[in-house]
Parts: structure tokens; sequence; C-alpha cells
């Protein structure tokens, strides 16, 4: 069957997410292998976007197939609050990862976000959540309602009008001895809804596609004391930023800051099977010991899921994968740096900013084009607006860095000289 039949077989009976079924033009991926996948029109690629930025580990890994596997054949389905040792083992680990107490396990990161919002009320006994202007924590009702990204628009009449506070870049001057202009954004915030009647603040570690928005200093830390101060709690959205993508295990260790939630998925398990998470800190656990948790779905905590999971993480830890993307990244980003100094492109690039292998590059022009270029020259490469997105699997080693370095320069030529 050709790509194009096998395309219309698939669309007379499946949607695609977030388009105009008629419009979409997807891929069909035959394999996968490491920092790559294949398709049938356009051979290897560069997976600059690991599967919506979830295959942490890199595609095919046999140390995560090996554990689902075993898991499939000992014990293939199991209720969410059945005793079982896969269940057992990612606790451990999560925590000792996070420095958190225990896990919630869920499906999908908006779902776990959802939960998370419903324990932090739960906890605080008030209801409202503050969030950056524009941020995104899912998809769900619950989660557009609260976030500032644009995916609510459709929706927007019927929900509830959201807290926001200012994004915290691009940092306007200030002096260095006085709290940033962000701080007093969340301060009037605070002021204004009363801050007793605050149940959370989620910020996501890193924000991922709406701008990887690098705060300044003072933002985890202020965030934090403020919290304290009113007795409200800190959620850390790590769904993207999570699990290495920035360099360390999580994006808040930048800063080193302790939420008293951190909420997963996609690299979780590598995407290797859907499971997403809310760590939560030991007074949080306490309560839940002696207060009803209103929270549950039929496959939570699914076994397959912890198994794959356990042997992501065991992968993160054995081959250090937050310190390669931490260093492959310093590397990639020099090469991004240096993109502006080849004559052919130079003045076409405006900014470019990110963490680890979480990067984000800005034109003076649509970046769609650009992808189009650059699935010729064997790069997956994700765009939204002017800016192109470099997220790809943090086993990315530094030849392959360089590679991609040398065809987005490519890419980019082509660009310009249209
Ligand atoms: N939170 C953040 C920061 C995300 O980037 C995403 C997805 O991109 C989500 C939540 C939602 O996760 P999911 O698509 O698994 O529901």
């Amino acid at each position: 069957m050709s790509t194009d039949d096998l395309f219309h077989a698939q669309r007379d009976h499946v949607f695609f997410t977030w388009s105009v079924q008629r419009d979409v033009a997807p891929l069909e991926i035959v394999e996968a292998e490491g920092a790559r996948f294949r398709t049938r029109a356009h051979g290897w690629l560069f997976d600059l976007e690991s599967q919506v930025y979830n295959v942490g580990c890199g595609h095919r890994h046999p140390h995560i197939q090996r554990r689902m596997i075993a898991q499939i054949e000992a014990l293939a389905a199991a209720m969410p609050n059945a005793v079982l040792p896969i269940r057992a083992e990612l606790g451990h680990l999560l925590a000792r990862h996070t420095g958190l107490a225990k896990a919630f396990l869920a499906t999908g990161g908006s779902e776990a976000n959802e939960n998370a919002v419903k324990m932090a009320r739960l906890v605080t006994g008030r209801s409202k959540i503050i969030t950056r202007r524009n941020s995104y924590h899912g998809a769900t009702l619950g989660m557009l309602g609260i976030a500032g990204d644009d995916r609510k628009r459709p929706f927007a009449a019927d929900l509830a009008p959201a807290i926001h506070v200012d994004d915290p870049y691009p940092v306007p001057p200030h002096a260095h001895d006085q709290p940033s202009a962000w701080v007093a954004s969340l301060e009037a915030v605070l002021e204004r809804e009363g801050p007793r009647t605050i149940a959370a603040v989620l910020l996501e570690g890193f924000t991922g596609t709406n701008g990887m928005q690098l705060p300044p200093a003072d933002f985890w830390p202020r965030v934090r004391a403020l919290c304290d101060e009113h007795g409200i709690l800190l959620i850390s959205d790590e769904v993207f930023s999570g699990f290495g993508r920035t360099g360390e295990w999580f994006a808040v260790d930048h800063w080193a800051v302790r939420p008293d939630m951190i909420v997963m998925g996609k690299g979780l398990t590598s995407g290797y099977a859907p499971l997403a998470g809310v760590m939560v800190s030991d007074a949080i656990a306490d309560h839940f010991d002696e207060h009803k948790l209103w929270c549950g779905l039929t496959t939570y905590a699914h076994p397959v899921s912890c198994a794959a999971a356990v042997g992501a993480i065991e992968v993160l830890e054995r081959e250090d994968l937050p310190g390669n993307a931490a260093r492959v990244g310093a590397a990639l980003a020099a090469r991004l740096d240096a993109l502006d100094h080849i004559p052919a492109i130079a003045g076409s690039i405006v900014d470019h900013r990110g963490l680890g292998l979480m990067r984000r590059v800005e034109l003076d022009r649509p970046a769609a084009p650009l992808g189009h270029l650059a699935l010729e020259r064997g790069l997956y490469l994700p765009t939204k607006g002017n800016a192109f997105f470099v997220c790809p699997p943090l086993c990315l080693t530094l030849a392959e860095a360089d590679a991609i370095a040398d065809r987005l320069a490519e890419s980019l030529t082509a660009l310009v000289a249209r």
C-alpha cells in the first residue's frame, strides 16, 4: 500500500489531532532508532520534536522495551489500587529523583495537572489557581480554562476567567538590587485576589512552545517565598521540561527550588506508553493519610506504563542522559548562535534561547516554509509562528548535533535565497 493509500484508509475512520482533517499532510513513519525516524517519503529524519517532546531516551531502546515485555508477560492489566512490584519500584525511583514523597499516577500530562489542581484545592480548602499569561497546561476544559494558551479560543466564552501573572520574559531592565517586574505582577495579583483565596501557583518548570522563556534569577525563589508567606502551594508543571530535557532532571533544579508538587508526563516513559503523574511533598501526602483523595480513572498507574517508566528512568540514570542533554545542548547552542554569522543567513535570526536540548530559534519571517526545506535535508523540524524548535531525543551525540546544525544552516540558506 502506498503512503497515500494508507493515509486515506486511516483518514476515513480515524481523526488527526489539532487539524482541519482535509488539510493534514502527515508523515508515514516506518521505523525509528535513537534520535531519528524513517519515513517512506523522506527517508531518515532527525527527530527534532521527539514525537511531541516525548521520546527522551531515543527510539527503540532495548532496555525500555524489555522492561515492558517482561511486565506484559507477567501481568498486563491491573486495577489502579492493586499492589504490584512495578508500582512500588517506580514510586521509589520518582521519590529519589524529585526529593518529594509520593506519586499519584495518571495517564497524560493534562490529566496529571487536573489532579494536581484537585489535590491543591482539597489540601488548602481554597479554589483559585494562578498561572502565567502565556502558559499551556493541557487541553482538557479544566486546563484550558486556567491557562493562557490560545488553544482555549473556541471554548473561551464558556470558561471561567483565568487568573494570570505576567510572563517573566523578556525581562524589562531593572536595578540589580530591585526585584524584577514580574515579581510586582505576582504581588499585584495576590493583592487583588486576596492571597488567602489562592490554592496554588502553577507554572511550567521551563516554558515549552510558548516561548522557552528564561526567567530572571529571582523568579523561582521569589515565587517560592511568596507561596510560603501566604500558605499557597507551588506546582511545577514539568510535563515538557522534566526527565532531563533541560540538562537537569527537572527544570526547577536549575534554580534549586523545591515545589510542593511536580507534574510529570511525556519523558516519564520516554513516550513508550501513556503515563503521567503528580509527585507531592510529605505534607500533602500526610494530608491524604487522613482525608479522602477524590481522584482516579480506570487505567491509572497502568502496569505496562509503569514498566516503561521504570525502564526509561533506568536508562536516564545509566546513560546520564540529563548530563548528555546539558553537554550536547551547550554544543548545539553554540552552533545555533553561530548561524547568525553565516553571511547568507545573517540578519534572518532574531533570537535563540533555551536550556539543554530544549531550544527555540526565532526568525524574522514565518518558520513553516523552513520546516518544509528542512524535511528535504533530513530534519523533522517543529515550527510555530516565526519560531522553530530544536528538541531532539536526549541521547543525541555531538556528531549528530553538528550534522543537525549543518543541515539547519543549509535549510536557512535555501529559505533566505527564495
Ligand atoms: N503541560 C505542559 C507544560 C505541556 O507541554 C503539555 C503538552 O504539551 C501538557 C501539560 C499536556 O500534556 P498531555 O498532552 O500529555 O496531556
